[in-house]
C-alpha cells in the first residue's frame, strides 16, 4: 500500500516552523503578518516546484491544483498556515503540508487520479487577528458576509481588507472553491484522547455543537468591613452557590459533555468591597443536540434569587453539531484500517474550517495525536512519524475516494 514520503515530510514541517518562529519552539504566524506571508510563497514555489498550478481567491485562500483524468469537480485536501500567538507548529500546518506531501507523491510515483486534486490553505482561520475565526471558509459557505469581514480589524487598527491588499495575495471572487467532490482535512487532535489510548488515528465523523450562556448575579456593594455577613447581598458568593449547582447537574449528564465557565466580570473587583454584580459564562459542547438541550433546562431551572441576589441568564449563541459525510468518513476509517493503524471514531470539539466547508461539498477529518493533548501553545506537538501516518491516511483516502466517485459518475452516466 502506498506511503508517503516521511523524510520530506518531516523537512518541510521544520521548514514552515521557521516562518514566525518563537524562542519557545513555538510559532506566531498571525493571519497575512509577515510570517504568513513568508509561508504562503513557500507554499507557492514548492506547489510550482510539483508542477501545480495556484489559484487565489478574493479571500487569499490559496488553492494548488493537479489535474485529473477526468473534466470533473476536484479531491480537495488542506487547511490553514496561520497560527494563534505564541502556538504551534502543526496547528493546520500539517493539513496543508501533507495535502502537498500527498500530491508530491502522486506526481513522483506517476499515479494518475481521475479527479484532479487540489490543496488549500485557508486565509484566517485562527481568528487570532482578525475576528471571527474560521473566517474565509465562513465566507465561501455563505455564513459570513464578506464586507463584514473586510472591515475586521486587527489590535492595530488595520483591516482585514488593508492586510489582504497589502499581502498580494487578493484574488479573485471567481477563482473560489465552489464546487468539489470531497473535502478532507488532517489536523492534528488538539485534546489528549488518542495520546492517552495510544492510537494513531481518529476518524472525524463531525464537530460538536455548542451552546454558550451568560449567567448574572445581582446584589449590592457595601463596605467590606462594616456589613456584618447576615445583612449583606454578596453576589460573588451567590454565583459561587449557582457554579457548584451546575457542576453537580451537569456530572449527572453523559461523561463526554464538556463544559466550561471561562469568563468571569466582578463588579467592582475592589478587595474592600462586597460585589454587587457577577457575571460569567456557561459554554457546554457535546455532539447530540439532545444533550445540549438538557443543559439548558438545567439553566432554566435555576431559581430567579440565589442568596438574597438576583439571578438571571440570556443565551450568547449556540452552533448546532455538523455531521460529516458518510461516504468520505467511510473511506476515512477503511483506508486506516488498510494501513494497519490504531482507529477510532471521535467527534470534534474544537471549531475547524470542515465544519463550514461540509455544508456544501461532502467532508471529513482525520485526527493524529497531539503529544499531552497540548495545542495552541509552544510546546504543541506531535511525533513527524505519527504525521506521516496521517498522511497515510489522506493518501489512500484521496485514492479510494477518487475510485468509488469516479464509479458513481459513470452508473449515472448509463443510466
Ligand atoms: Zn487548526
Amino acid at each position: 500500500m502506498e506511503q508517503v514520503n516521511r523524510d520530506r515530510l518531516e523537512q518541510l514541517l521544520k521548514q514552515f516552523s521557521a516562518f514566525g518562529a518563537t524562542p519557545g519552539n513555538g510559532v506566531s504566524r498571525l493571519a497575512l503578518s509577515q510570517a504568513d506571508i513568508d509561508a504562503r510563497h513557500q507554499f507557492h514555489s514548492h506547489c510550482e516546484a510539483i508542477g501545480l498550478t495556484m489559484k487565489v481567491d478574493d479571500m487569499g485562500n490559496m488553492y494548488a491544483i493537479l489535474p485529473g483524468k477526468k473534466d470533473v469537480p476536484p479531491i480537495v485536501m488542506g487547511s490553514h498556515l496561520d497560527s494563534v500567538l505564541k502556538g504551534g507548529r502543526f496547528d493546520g500546518t500539517l493539513g496543508v503540508l501533507a495535502g502537498l506531501e500527498v500530491v508530491h507523491t502522486l506526481v513522483e510515483r506517476k499515479i494518475e487520479l481521475n479527479h484532479p486534486v487540489m490543496v488549500v490553505n485557508f486565509t484566517n482561520e485562527e481568528g487570532a487577528r482578525f475576528d471571527p475565526a474560521m473566517m474565509s471558509s465562513g465566507v465561501l459557505s455563505g455564513k459570513f458576509n464578506k464586507e463584514e469581514m473586510l472591515r475586521s480589524r486587527d489590535s492595530e487598527g488595520v483591516t482585514f481588507e488593508e492586510a489582504l491588499k497589502q499581502s498580494g495575495f487578493e484574488g479573485a471572487e471567481c477563482d473560489r472553491l465552489t464546487d468539489a467532490a470531497a473535502y478532507l482535512e488532517l489536523h492534528i487532535e488538539q485534546g489528549p484522547v488518542l495520546d492517552t489510548y495510544g492510537e494513531d488515528i481518529a476518524v472525524v465523523e463531525g464537530v460538536m455543537g455548542m451552546v454558550c450562556y451568560e449567567i448574572t448575579l445581582n446584589g449590592e456593594s457595601n463596605h467590606a468591613g462594616t456589613t456584618p455577613i447576615s445583612m449583606r447581598k454578596d453576589a460573588m458568593f451567590a454565583s459561587a452557590n449557582v457554579m457548584m449547582h451546575l457542576q453537580r447537574e451537569l456530572k449527572k449528564m453523559p461523561e463526554n459533555l464538556v463544559y466550561t465557565i471561562g469568563r468571569m466580570h466582578v463588579t467592582p473587583n475592589i478587595h474592600t468591597v462586597i460585589p454587587n454584580e457577577v457575571r460569567f459564562t456557561l459554554e457546554a459542547r457535546h455532539a447530540d443536540c439532545a444533550v445540549i438541550r438538557e443543559v439548558e433546562k438545567i439553566i432554566a431551572r435555576l431559581p430567579s434569587e440565589v442568596e438574597q441576589c438576583v439571578m438571571s441568564y440570556r443565551k450568547l449563541w449556540d452552533r448546532d453539531t455538523v455531521e460529516f459525510d458518510t461516504t468520505v468518513v467511510n473511506a476515512v476509517s477503511d483506508s486506516a484500517v488498510a494501513l494497519g493503524y490504531k482507529t477510532r471514531r471521535m467527534y470534534s470539539g474544537a471549531g475547524h474550517d470542515a465544519q463550514f466547508i461540509a455544508t456544501y461539498i461532502p467532508s471529513a477529518m482525520i485526527f493524529v495525536p497531539s503529544t499531552k493533548g497540548y495545542s495552541h501553545r509552544e510546546d504543541e506537538y506531535t511525533a513527524y512519524e505519527a504525521c506521516a501516518k496521517g498522511a497515510d491516511v489522506l493518501l489512500q483516502t484521496l485514492v479510494q475516494l477518487d475510485k468509488k466517485l469516479s464509479n458513481a459518475y459513470e452508473s449515472e452516466f448509463v443510466k
